[in-house]
């Protein structure tokens, strides 16, 4: 940690730099900006600690057991999302086109994408990542969108869970704006913060991760992003309801929550019957929430489509 007077960063979404700390999470202080309701990293980590973060090999580890390849486990547990995801963006786009995937790993959802009929496009920060999907894609990967043919409208743009890491999200969302054609949609995904665990046991709410997340976002500082970036056409939904499982129940839901986000399932459990049980207990939990605390947000997730306007 620095020592000296802290310098507050300016709002990343209007500019105030009335900031007030919210909380100190590994660290690092989160702070909410009182004009507009953004909440983000104050001092924000430099560009250089972002990209030495993201050049680690271990950033996409998870843990030591996981590595490049549980490929097709981990492809298994993010394809029903991607699915449903590349449905909604279908049903925008029924012609398919030019998709391009910002932060794209190791490039599932363009392969899900590519079968779906569209031409792919993908960009990687992490050089390591961007190679894996290279290698599976066949095509290049950049490591910046400077390094794409400036000539090239995009029909869909993508980015599954990118936004939370980028300290000027704005300045990011409008380059991206730029690249669409009039017509084109950009649809993104990002934790919600909204989400009771945010404000009832922040310590322990996965979106709050710095210095990997430096903004946290809520449905109404997303619409302002994207608004901010030209953006007139915006929907926002709330997905991925995680309601709080009681104590009692988390060493049996723990493990199979984990080996359900890794695609990996104990010997002898069928993949299905996981599935299924994880959301039954899920369901169980949610309908004790709603009676116990009605007003919970209990999505974890917020998905946004943003139409650039003809
Ligand atoms: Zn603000």
């Amino acid at each position: 940690m620095a020592t000296g007077p802290i310098r507050e960063t300016p709002c990343p979404l209007c500019g105030a730099d009335t900031a007030r700390l919210v909380l100190i999470q590994a660290g690092y202080r989160i702070v909410r900006c009182p004009t507009c309701t953004a909440l983000y990293l104050s001092p924000m980590p430099t560009p250089h600690e972002l990209t030495a973060h993201y050049q680690n090999p271990d950033y996409f580890a998870g843990d030591a057991t996981q590595g490049y390849a549980d490929y097709s486990a981990m492809e298994k547990a993010l394809r029903p999302f991607f699915q449903r995801r590349l449905h909604t963006l279908v049903r925008y786009l029924p012609q398919r086109g030019m998709l391009l995937d910002i932060g794209c790993a190791a490039g599932y959802f363009l392969t899900l994408a590519r079968a779906d009929g569209w031409q792919i496009a993908g960009v990687e920060l992490a050089a390591a990542m961007g190679q894996q999907a290279a290698h599976m894609l066949g095509i290049p990967i950049a490591t910046h969108l400077d390094e794409l043919p400036a000539d090239i409208p995009y029909d869909a743009i993508t980015l599954w869970e990118v936004i939370e890491h980028l300290p000027d999200p704005v300045v990011q969302l409008r380059r991206l704006y730029a690249r669409l054609r009039p017509g084109g949609v950009l649809m993104l995904s990002t934790p919600n913060t909204n989400h009771w665990q945010a404000h009832r046991d922040p310590q322990h709410w996965q979106g709050y991760r710095p210095p990997s997340h430096v903004m946290f976002f809520t449905p109404t500082t997303l619409e302002d992003a994207l608004r901010r970036a030209g953006f007139t056409t915006i929907h926002i939904q709330r997905t991925a309801p995680l309601p709080p499982i009681p104590g009692w129940l988390r060493p049996l839901s723990a493990p199979l929550e984990h080996k359900l986000a890794n695609g990996q399932l104990a010997p002898g459990l069928p993949w299905q019957v996981g599935l299924w049980l994880w959301r039954g207990v899920r369901v169980g939990v949610w309908g004790w929430q709603r009676v116990r605390q009605p007003n919970d947000d209990m999505y974890a997730t917020l998905e946004a489509l943003a139409v650039k306007d003809v």
